[in-house]
């Protein structure tokens, strides 16, 4: 059934773009539908730190922290000058500092800093110490609220025992939710899921078929249509045609299907960088709650000393206080899993991590050789690395695999530790292993698109009236390296420029 041209944009996937996107659209009078497959608002938004990377932020003028927009794009360039996009970069360092401010005009909610949180080379030109992440720490509903919608944001399923909580990436998805709910003109479905796109060769609208409950719809909006679907984390066929290695474990929610990157594929469009993918040491939850992940992420209990992390010949293989080089060994070995080993001083300075030995599987022995056996390890290369470890700290020497060699990777140490606040010896029983796995919090390969969220067809030219944002999205912002605050960061950048985009087509 075709319908008449009701709306001027269908956003699709009920998520932190759409819904900034659609504030921008009520604002300059435009009529919005926003489709969502589940029956709640946020995907793996909703699972996020809420974290997004702002070089020269008004948090960081505030506190007279020394910044400027150049030097984010001169980082920007030096974290991987050979797939850099300029254009990009002085985008989304343009628009930002003042879509954060609108956003917390519009919304009510206050960015603050990720105090002391380094960029993560801030060794590299541009890079600075502190000051570029914010994040919406918490939020507070207006005690009137209408919680209709606010009901069906998600929940923070890696925040344990704060899951229903207004924190992070829940607090952003609540306080555009209440807005939105509020804007004119914005219409929401949940429980339909887009199936297709609709491209008409000759340059016409773009629009969507929708699966209603009571059957299919097609939906051609005046000017255009934004997909917000997110990663394709749970899609194995679709992963694993694209990116070698080991499947990298979900962390996001169960409906990040990749629906965005099949519809794009059944209409022609390319899709680029899709090996792609924000790796992540995490570990396996027992049990976890219906509709929470079964993996939860785990990096910051291994920068701390007196503890390593080995692989399944119970040898030392990257660097433990720089996740992201962990996890690039994790795949590139090809074996996907590792086991963290610390020992009783750690636990009496630091304590069990969150959820290890209460719904993450711990091992304890009172020797090494007791704990290989009883992980599976072999035991003589484990207590032969962890020997060698153990002389290099007493040594006071350089660790072998550059711990704490950075700021970034000393951030999560003990500050109380000099010279280097994430080595200590592994000496004292009783001994404890986790094992860890190579999980993703997104994977980071789509549509490849301008820096205004425009989709660019194979002829290089901009699909007009196909706009698309977040992980279905894919730019050289940060080239084939990833970094907290980016995905989100650019998520809301590339929406707002498909609102703008709109808001001039009208
Ligand atoms: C544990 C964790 C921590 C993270 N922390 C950060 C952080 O601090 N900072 C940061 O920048 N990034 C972080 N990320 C990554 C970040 O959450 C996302 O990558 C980013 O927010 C982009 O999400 P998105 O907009 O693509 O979509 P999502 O938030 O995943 O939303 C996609 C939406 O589309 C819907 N959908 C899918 N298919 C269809 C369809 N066919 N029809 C209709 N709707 C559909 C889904 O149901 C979902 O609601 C984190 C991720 C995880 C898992």
């Amino acid at each position: 059934v075709t319908e008449a041209p009701q709306y001027d944009a269908v956003l699709v996937g009920a998520s932190a773009g759409s819904l900034v996107a659609a504030l921008k659209l009520s604002a300059a009078g435009l009529r919005v539908l926003i489709v969502e497959k589940s029956e709640l608002v946020g995907g793996g938004t909703a699972y996020s730190g809420g974290i997004v990377w702002a070089p020269d932020n008004h948090r960081m003028r505030a506190k007279g922290i020394d910044d400027s927009l150049e030097a984010g794009a001169a980082y920007l360039e030096a974290i991987d000058p050979e797939d850099h996009d300029p254009e990009a970069a002085a985008v989304y360092l343009g628009v930002l500092p003042g879509l954060l401010t609108d956003l917390e005009e519009w919304t009510g909610i206050t960015w603050v800093s990720y105090t002391g949180l380094p960029d993560y080379w801030s060794e590299l030109p541009g890079g600075v110490e502190n000051g570029r992440f914010l994040l919406p720490l918490t939020w507070v509903p207006p005690t009137d609220a209408d919680t209709t919608l606010l009901k069906r944001v998600r929940a923070a399923a890696h925040a344990v025992g704060m899951e229903s909580e207004w924190i992070w990436g829940r607090a952003l998805l609540g306080a555009l939710a209440l807005a939105v709910g509020s804007a004119d003109g914005v219409d929401l479905e949940f429980g339909v899921p887009v199936t297709d796109l609709v491209l008409d060769a000759t340059g016409g609208p773009v629009g969507v078929d929708l699966a209603t409950p009571d059957g299919p719809r097609r939906v051609v909006p005046r000017l255009g249509v934004l997909l917000n679907t997110g990663g394709a984390e749970w899609n194995r066929e679709l992963v694993e045609r694209f990116r070698s290695g080991p499947f990298p474990l979900p962390q996001t929610p169960e409906d990040n299907t990749g629906d965005g990157h099949a519809m794009a594929l059944r209409a022609g469009l390319p899709l680029v960088r899709m090996g792609q993918t924000i790796a992540i040491p995490g570990v396996l939850v027992d049990d976890p709650p219906a509709g929470a992940p079964r993996c939860r992420i785990f990096f910051q209990p291994l920068a701390k000393p007196h503890s390593v992390v080995v692989d399944d010949q119970g040898r030392r293989f990257a660097n433990e206080t720089f996740f992201v080089d962990l996890a690039e060994a994790m795949s590139s070995s090809g074996r996907g899993e590792a086991v963290f080993v610390f020992d009783a001083q750690y636990v009496e300075r630091y304590g069990l991590p969150a959820g290890v030995g209460v719904d993450v599987a711990m091992e304890r022995a009172d020797s090494l050789a007791e704990l290989a056996a009883l992980v599976g390890l072999p035991a003589a290369a484990l207590e032969e690395d962890v020997a060698t470890y153990n002389a290099a700290v007493l040594a006071g020497a350089d660790d072998a695999f550059g711990r704490g060699s950075t700021p970034y990777q000393r951030v999560f140490g003990d500050r109380d530790r000099v010279p280097n606040p994430t080595t200590g010896t592994v000496a004292v029983a009783p001994f404890h292993a986790v094992r860890i796995r190579l999980t993703t919090s997104g994977h980071r390969g789509g549509l490849p698109v301008d820096p205004h969220g425009r989709v660019v067809g194979d002829d290089g030219h901009v699909v007009t009236g196909l706009y698309a944002c977040g992980n279905i999205a894919s730019s050289g912002l940060t080239g084939r390296a990833y970094f907290s605050g980016t995905s989100l960061g650019h998520a809301l950048v590339q929406a707002s420029g498909a609102a703008d985009d709109m808001i001039a087509r009208a």
